[in-house]
This record gives C-alpha cells, structure tokens and sequence, in this order.
C-alpha cells in the first residue's frame, strides 16, 4: 500500500545540520539509542538541534509488533549493565536537565525492564543531581510490582502512553490491552500521587470524535493531568495507513476540550508526541498547579 502525500501543514525540516549531526554521533558513539531516530520521529531535526533527545533503553529491537511504531521488532539483546552510566553521561554532555527516558517493550525479562528504568533514574540523578526525569514506560504486562520498582525510583513525571481508542487496539496495538493500561494510570495515581501522572494518544487512525472524546475522559479519570494529542504518521507502507490527516484548528479544538477536562496541561497538534517539549509541558503544569 503507497503512503499517502501529507497535506501542506505536515512539511518538515528532513534530519541535517551541524547540530543534528554532533547529537547523532554522540548517541552513537555512546552505543546509546533514542526513541527520535528509531521510531522516526518527524520532530528529529528540530529536537536533535535543540540539543535534546529522548533515550530509548534496552533497545533498539521490541518483543511486540505494534502496527503504528516504526521501532524494529524482533528477539532483544540481554540488558546491559553499562547502560545506565552511559545515558547520564550523555545527558551530561548535552547539557540536559530535564531527561526523558522510554524503552522498548521487553515482556521477555521477568521484570519487564522495570529494574533498568529504576537504575538508569538513579545513574541520571547520581551524574545530574538537579536533573528532572520523566519516564516513558511500557504496561509491564499489568505487573504491579514491576511498577512499583519504576515509581520507588521516584521520577519527576511518570508517563504512559494509551496510543489509541479502546476499539482500535486490536488492529493498532494487538498485544496490549485498553484496559490494563488505564489501570496502569489508576495505579500510578493511587500508589504516588506526588508523581504527576502523563498520557497521550495518535489521532488519524480512524477513531470517532466520540471515541476520542471518551478516551480523553478515561485518561483523565484515571488521575492523568498531563495530556499530549498528535497526529498518526505511517512510517512504512508494512504500517498502518493513515485514515485522516487532522487539521491544526482540530488540535487546538481538543486542546481546549482536555482543559475543560481537568487536565492541567495539553499538548494538542499534528506534531505533538509524548515527548514533545516535555519539559516545557511540565513546566507549565506544575504553574497551573
Ligand atoms: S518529539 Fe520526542 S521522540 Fe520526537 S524527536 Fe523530539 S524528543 Fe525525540
């Protein structure tokens, strides 16, 4: 199936320049992976040239197939120790002092990866000691102590993304569930409610106005107050097409609909992505607070 032409507001700056380059080679030369260049985010160049990025831990192969995440599926290597020390090391070199962090889904390690997340917060905070952290983290297949250990870890912020409406995710995201998810957040907010808690979903994948209204609602009733909307980018004919291109003016409709809703920040536009601005999110959330 041929990717569709996007529309005029959807034109990006393709990855280049002297900036791009020195980040991408520190990633590299530190053996390091970011979520940026192996999902194929479009922000990339304008991340990248802002010196910030986010880390992809454990990576760069995921054991699940999701039909929307360019990420590369297939069997992961064993996680490395170094790891850790090697991303506060080059958040250090960046200058970074908000840090986010994600990883592939790893459902073939007894803790899901939670220990490494925990133990990358602490490599981070030992490197940067006033560095903010946020977490992007994968459901643990439901595991609660797996998400406890993530939160003892005490990140600045704790994010989980939904990804999509409850009725999409057989056909978007087939081996995880609405759900448990939600209940992921629920847990979030009932365990550390000092964490804010953060979620986000793709819109153009063929949900209604309904669905995502519903959504939003769920997100929000499980204790969520940072909320990021973007717009579903096919990555490769293999991906899921994309089923309506949302204007800007829709984005700033949901924008405001999330605020009527409680949440207390939302990033709503054709580019957003979870970890879009995220310090710029967090900044302003904790003002509404
Ligand atoms: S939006 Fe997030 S994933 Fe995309 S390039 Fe920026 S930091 Fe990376």
């Amino acid at each position: 199936m041929q990717i569709q032409k996007k529309p005029s507001w959807l034109k990006k700056r393709l990855p280049s320049g002297p900036e791009y380059g020195k980040i991408a080679t520190l990633i590299s030369d530190s053996r390091l992976h970011t979520v940026c260049q192996e999902a194929k985010c479009p922000n990339v160049w304008e991340c990248f040239s802002c010196k910030t990025a986010t880390f992809l831990i454990m990576g760069p192969r995921c054991t699940r197939n999701c039909r929307f995440c360019a990420v590369a599926q297939g069997p992961p290597s064993p996680p490395d120790p170094e790891e850790p020390l090697r991303v506060a090391e080059a958040a250090e070199q960046m200058g970074l002092r908000y840090v986010v962090i994600t990883s592939v889904t790893r459902d073939d390690l007894p803790d899901g990866g939670a220990g490494m997340f925990a133990e990358t917060v602490a490599a981070v905070r030992e490197k940067i000691p006033d560095a903010l952290v946020e977490l992007l983290i994968p459901d643990f297949q439901g595991d609660a102590a797996a998400l406890r250990t993530v939160m003892n870890a005490c990140p600045d912020v704790l994010n989980h993304n939904i990804e999509t409406v409850h009725r999409l995710y057989s056909s978007v995201r087939p081996q995880a569930a609405y759900h448990r998810s939600l209940e992921l957040l629920r847990r979030l907010k009932t365990y550390c409610p000092e964490i804010p808690a953060k979620s986000g979903l793709m819109i153009g994948l063929g949900e209604t106005r309904e669905e995502i209204r519903e959504t939003l609602k769920d997100i929000s009733e499980a204790g969520c107050s940072i909320l990021t909307l973007g717009q579903y980018l096919q990555p490769s004919k293999e991906h899921l097409p994309v089923e309506r291109f949302v204007p800007p003016e829709e984005f700033e409709e949901w924008r405001q609909i999330a605020l009527d809703m409680g949440f207390l920040q939302a990033a709503s536009g054709p580019f957003v992505r979870s970890s879009y601005h995220a310090k710029e999110l967090y900044r302003l959330r904790n003002q509404e607070e």
